[in-house]
C-alpha cells in the first residue's frame, strides 16, 4: 500500500472536491490539525490530520522539491 507523504506548502489532490469544484488544495499549516487552502477559491479549512489523510488522494506537487519514486 502506498504511503502518503506530505508537507507544508504541498499541493494535494483531494478525493472530494470543494463546493467550488476544485479538488486541489495547498497545505498551509501542519500540526495535529491540518489547514488546507483551496487553489480555486482560496477558502481555507482546518481538518483533523486523520481525516485529511483519508480524504487526500495524492500529492501533486511537493513544496520542498524532494525526489520521489512514483
Ligand atoms: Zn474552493
Amino acid at each position: 500500500m502506498e504511503r502518503k507523504v506530505f508537507g507544508l506548502g504541498d499541493i494535494v489532490l483531494m478525493k472530494k472536491p470543494h463546493p467550488c469544484g476544485t479538488n486541489e488544495m495547498e497545505i498551509i499549516r501542519m500540526g495535529m490539525d491540518i489547514r488546507i487552502k483551496c487553489t480555486g477559491c482560496h477558502h481555507s479549512v482546518l481538518i483533523p490530520r486523520a481525516k485529511f489523510e483519508k480524504n487526500m488522494k495524492k500529492v501533486l506537487r511537493s513544496a520542498e522539491g524532494e525526489t520521489t519514486n512514483n
